[in-house]
């Protein structure tokens, strides 16, 4: 039980104690019924007996006093409704809060192996789910049981022999309900990894969609999403009619303990065993509990269905996270010692690696693709934490480092640049609005970029398309490069920045660079050598490992790695140049 709590409040079992307080009153009041019926039968009868009774007996005061109960049920009812919908809608949103930053917290790794589709159903449907077992299905069971319980009580205290024919077939269904939960469960499960199927091959297509159709593949993209919605259905029926019909056959032998009952009722009646006041009072009270039993068991149903999504949400809310509170003031020098690294185990994509990437200087990591270049920033940037050795900045190594803390001190262009579907300008400023229009300005036109959004129709204004779809690689690079221009952080990471311009681009953004070292620990990956010529310290990377490193004139004197790929690099320009090539790739 304290597990099933656990997961439902997300760690917070005193977000159940007020909804299950309400509806414990809200089960109690629902019981008046139960017994006024008892007291206005009683009176009833005496009435046809003696007419004159109802008012020796205050006839009236019995009334109001079940108008009374009657008042106070109504206000019950309403200060329960009001009490669990509104502050199980405020702790859902404070959940969903600590969703959101346990999945700030995670590794990108957790990125990789979850996919998309069930992060958006979990964040969607699965809280949806315990938000509604919070405001009713479970907080709602106690009250439910609490009510069967007291009236249950009261039928057998009336008398037990008619109480037992009407709950004689209770273990049967009770049976039958345990079996149909079992089924149910698995299927439950894999409904929802239907589901989560549908909407990641909803979010390939739609995001597709641009190269489908240039492919003119649009078919075969829509026909794996509906190979997909196909599945959904097929286990959704088979869910629907095997869970639907095991619950309504339960639902069917509580209904039938009624009949049951009225039969052994009937047989007692004439055999003088009971009286008639009994009689019926028990048949009233038998209607009135049989609704709470069949809620009871619906609730349980769906309380099951709920228990799978509650168990999603806690599988992500145990996922390791980026551990590590400490904080220093002032970024320094990056050391690697030892630093392994990999992605899929056995084969390390960083082997162990030492190195200083210093302060006030630009270090350049060059080679061969594949190397592990774009792995070394993510590293210092905790998308990942490494395997063995260490990263340390100032002495204090990054997996005890305060994840928040590291990233504000870093800007990162990526080589793979993601822009959000809002304006430039928030694209640019990205949230922080102590950025004046002129500083804004400033940054574009280092970053380049300041002449093409002058040009576009809405300029700063114009809203860029999903992910930067609108505009080109360069655009797109440009932007994110006056992104961090304005963020100033004093780690700048760059991954091929300028990878996507063009000469004249290139070489502008290459100056912009050259300003932003002032201060701060710049690391670029470069593919072309001519960008990084001037860096202060050059690392070449191949498989994994440093194979060389120094300034571009130490390199060139080695005449290792680095010298091959320059010559490699030139000559094909020169080749360009001889063969007439189109442009100078260089
Ligand atoms: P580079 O930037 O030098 O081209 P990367 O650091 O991107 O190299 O990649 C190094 C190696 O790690 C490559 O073999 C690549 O396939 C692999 N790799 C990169 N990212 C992942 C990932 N998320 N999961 C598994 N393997 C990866
Ligand atoms: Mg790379």
């Amino acid at each position: 039980m304290s597990e099933l709590i656990r997961k439902f409040t997300m760690g917070h079992p005193g977000q159940m104690v007020e909804p299950v307080i309400w509806h414990f009153l809200e089960g109690f009041t629902m019981t008046f019924p139960a017994v006024a019926v008892y007291f206005a039968i009683n009176l009833f009868i005496e009435y046809f007996n003696n007419p004159s009774v109802i008012f020796d007996k205050g006839y009236l005061n019995i009334a109001l006093w079940m108008i009374g109960f009657f008042v106070l049920q109504l206000v019950i009812s309403m200060l329960t409704f009001l009490r669990t919908f509104l502050p199980g809608a405020r702790n859902s949103a404070k959940n969903k809060k600590d969703f959101i930053q346990k999945i700030k917290r995670l590794p990108l790794g957790f990125f990789s192996k979850t996919r998309s589709g069930e992060l958006i159903n979990t964040f969607t449907g699965d809280f949806l789910a315990i938000e509604q077992s919070m405001v009713g299905t479970f907080t709602g069971l106690f009250g439910v049981v609490f009510s069967c319980v007291v009236t249950s009580f009261f039928m057998f205290w009336f008398n037990w022999k008619m109480a037992l024919a009407f709950y004689i077939t209770i273990p049967i269904s009770a049976l039958i309900i345990l079996i149909s939960l079992k089924v149910l469960g698995k299927l439950i499960v894999s409904s929802r990894e239907a589901k989560d199927d549908t909407a990641e091959a909803l979010n390939e297509y739609l995001s597709g969609m641009k190269i489908l159709r240039s492919y003119n593949q649009i078919g075969d993209g829509f026909s794996k999403l509906e190979g997909a919605y196909k599945h959904l259905r097929d286990i959704s029926i088979r869910s629907e009619s095997i869970g639907g019909s095991l619950l309504g056959f339960a639902l069917t032998f509580v209904r039938a303990g009624l009949p049951l009952m009225c039969f052994v009722g009937t047989y007692m009646l004439f055999g003088g065993e009971i009286g008639l006041t009994e009689f019926l009072s028990i048949i009233i009270i038998g209607t009135k509990i049989i609704s709470p039993l069949l809620t009871w068991i619906r609730y349980t149903a769906v309380l099951r269905m709920h228990y799978v999504s509650a168990t999603r949400i806690d599988k992500v809310m145990r996922e390791k996270e980026l551990t590590g509170d400490k904080i220093i003031k002032n970024m320094d020098d990056i050391e690697f010692k030892n630093v392994s690294f990999s992605y899929l185990k056995g084969k390390n994509v960083i082997d162990n690696i030492s190195c200083t990437f210093k302060k006030n200087s630009l270090t350049a990591i060059v080679g061969p693709s594949g190397g592990g270049k774009s792995t070394i920033l993510k590293l210092i940037a905790r998308f990942w934490d490494v395997d063995t050795g260490t990263i340390k900045i100032r002495g204090v190594s990054l997996n005890e480092m305060n994840v928040d803390i590291l990233l504000k001190n870093i800007s990162m262009v990526l080589q793979d640049v993601y822009l959000f579907h809002e304006t430039i300008r928030e694209n640019i400023i990205f949230g922080n609005e102590k950025v004046t229009e002129d500083d804004m300005i400033r940054a574009s036109k280092l970053a380049g970029c300041h002449e093409f959004i002058e040009k576009l129709p809405d300029g700063y204004e114009t809203v860029v398309g999903e992910g930067g779809s609108t505009l080109s690689g360069g655009e797109k690079q440009r932007i994110s490069i006056a992104r961090a221009i304005i963020k100033n952080a004093p780690i700048l990471l760059l991954d091929e920045p300028t990878s996507s311009l063009d000469a004249k681009n290139e070489v502008s953004v290459q100056k912009a660079i050259s300003n932003l070292v002032k201060d701060k620990t710049v690391i670029m990956i470069a593919h072309r050598l001519k960008t990084i010529k001037n860096a202060d310290h050059i690392i070449v990377l191949d498989k994994g490992k440093i194979v060389e490193e120094g300034n571009h004139k130490e390199l060139i004197i080695k005449e290792g790695l680095y010298h091959k790929l320059w010559n490699l690099q030139n000559k094909s320009k020169e080749w360009k140049i001889l063969s007439g090539g189109i442009t100078n790739e260089q």
